[in-house]
């Protein structure tokens, strides 16, 4: 899925591309998708004002009386195409768009699960969208302190990667950069965060910053079309049976809350809940 590095390269595309164009028109393929009790028809003749990230949802606000937010999830992807251009069997949902500058253009949102949910809301009431507010704290803003995620984590006792990936609290991890944040940080996913000794959270407050910062450079490097996202340069993220680049180890993976979470048995132990072995001192 579009974690928060994808989002960040895609959705300044979106706002590029959107912002100062009216809706022309909106055709629905899969209505699965949509959580908009009046239709998107109300969209027509309104024009984008607005395109942002807020965690791992895209909002688009139309004139100041509606907010478009779409949670992307597992497959959903944006893309523009010229008006007529063939459409391919995963569309969900198509607006016509007037004055992006290049004639005739739609918006497309394909979704080969349907797993994602574009939802239509009064401008500013976000908070009727489940799981969008409140948004966590920016990992890569001045106020996340070490100090600060101590004081978050003192109060969980879960798993590290489900209080990673708790977009409530953190803004943002998904499975794919919560792993390579405990790969980075050499915990175990299945840590209980109570138990992380000050260093390991050293480590891991670190490699949250180091992890995200990291990815959002390297995607901006390569600069991948709208619909692709770039996962190539990751360590272990769907890896498995593949050598850890650290220590060579066969990368594995763990069932956490039912999704896959891929690890480095040696640099990340399961110490049964006590965090993790400081990687650095293995071998010695
Ligand atoms: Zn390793």
């Amino acid at each position: 899925m579009p974690e928060r590095p994808d989002l960040e390269h895609q959705v300044p595309i979106l706002a590029r591309r959107l912002i100062g164009t009216t809706i022309t028109g909106v055709r629905v393929r899969k209505p699965v998708v949509l959580r908009a009790p009046l239709g998107l028809e109300v969209l027509v003749g309104r024009t984008v004002r607005d395109v942002r990230r807020m965690g791992h949802f895209v909002v688009v606000t139309f004139d100041g009386e509606w907010d478009m937010v779409v949670h992307l999830m597992l497959a959903g992807r944006f893309s523009f195409a010229r008006a007529g251009q063939k459409d391919s069997g995963d569309l969900a949902v198509v607006w016509g768009l007037l004055g992006g500058g290049e004639g005739d253009e739609e918006l497309r949102y394909r979704d080969d699960v349907q797993m994602g949910k574009v939802y239509l809301v009064p401008a500013g009431d976000l908070a009727s969208v489940p799981g969008l507010l409140p948004v966590g704290i920016d990992v890569l803003g001045p106020a996340f302190t070490r100090e600060r995620l101590g004081e978050l984590v003192k109060k969980r006792r879960e798993q590290v990667k489900v209080f990673l990936k708790d977009k409530n609290t953190i803004d943002s991890f998904g499975s794919a950069y919560a792993d390579e944040t405990l790969w980075e940080a050499g915990l175990h996913p299945k840590a209980t965060t109570s138990t992380l000794s000050r260093e390991q959270l050293d480590r891991l407050h670190a490699a949250m910053v180091k992890v995200l910062r990291e990815a959002r450079e390297e995607i901006a490097r390569r600069d991948p079309p709208l619909d692709e996202k770039v996962r190539d340069f990751l360590a272990v993220r769907n890896r498995g049976g593949e050598p850890c680049p650290r220590c060579g180890a066969k990368i594995r993976s763990a069932g956490v809350h039912g999704h896959d979470a891929f690890f480095c048995p040696v640099c990340q132990p399961d110490l049964g809940g006590k965090g993790a072995l400081d990687w650095r001192s293995i071998g010695k």
